[in-house]
């Protein structure tokens, strides 16, 4: 939802609010008071989204403008975010765009990249099934790192901070605050992300 039809739906239940209460007042109905209720609920709820619309726009996403084949389709839920490497020590958003397309997929698999300065970048847009974690994809959000945390020891910090940001950004989003962070050995036969990545941390934020 934009701003705009934030504020326009705060307006829809601040009023209806009123005209319930005026009406709650004037005699005691169980069901203008429920309506009245529902109206304070929706009307808490709209407001909250215009804070998190604000929280989204503190978080810097770096769009590559990566070109996708056609075909993408949305997802219909989404119950995880998947955590991974690269697999390799050095790698940008363009390197695993490229990859991807190589193998004839539809272009980057994941939805956001992280590289070792902290950086993040937009990969598949947010809402298209993604191709990151066999089985799984049809539920979930990927992030890539770039590394190798099967052999580097740990994240660096700046990637962590990055990852901790990106996390709470998604689960500031209404649609995906139920989330669960995984890893993608979790879910999949792989060493993915690699026995240094910071799993647990990043599980239970
Ligand atoms: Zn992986």
């Amino acid at each position: 939802m934009t701003n705009l039809e934030t504020i326009k739906e705060i307006k829809k239940w601040k009023d209806n609010y009123n005209l319930y209460y005026l009406q709650d007042k004037k005699n005691i109905d169980t069901s203008i008071k429920a309506k009245r209720d529902k109206a304070l609920n929706n009307l808490l709820y709209a407001c909250d989204a215009l804070i998190r619309d604000a929280l989204k726009s503190e978080i810097d996403i770096i769009d590559k403008e990566l070109i996708f084949r056609p075909g993408l389709a949305k997802r219909s839920k989404t119950e995880l975010i998947i955590l991974h490497h690269t697999a390799c020590e050095t790698a940008t958003i363009l390197d695993v765009h490229s990859w991807h397309l190589q193998k004839g997929w539809n272009g980057c698999g994941y939805h956001f990249f992280i590289n070792k300065k902290g950086e993040i970048f937009r990969g598949r847009p947010i809402e298209m099934i993604g191709a990151h974690c066999e089985g799984s994809n049809a539920y979930s959000i990927g992030i890539c790192n770039e590394g190798n945390y099967e052999i580097e020891i740990g994240l660096l910090k700046e990637q962590t901070k990055a990852n901790v940001k990106l996390i709470k950004y998604l689960k500031s989003i209404p649609e995906y605050s139920h989330v669960k962070v995984v890893g993608h050995k979790d879910k999949y036969a792989t060493k993915c992300p690699g026995k240094y990545f910071p799993l647990n941390l990043l599980e239970h934020i």
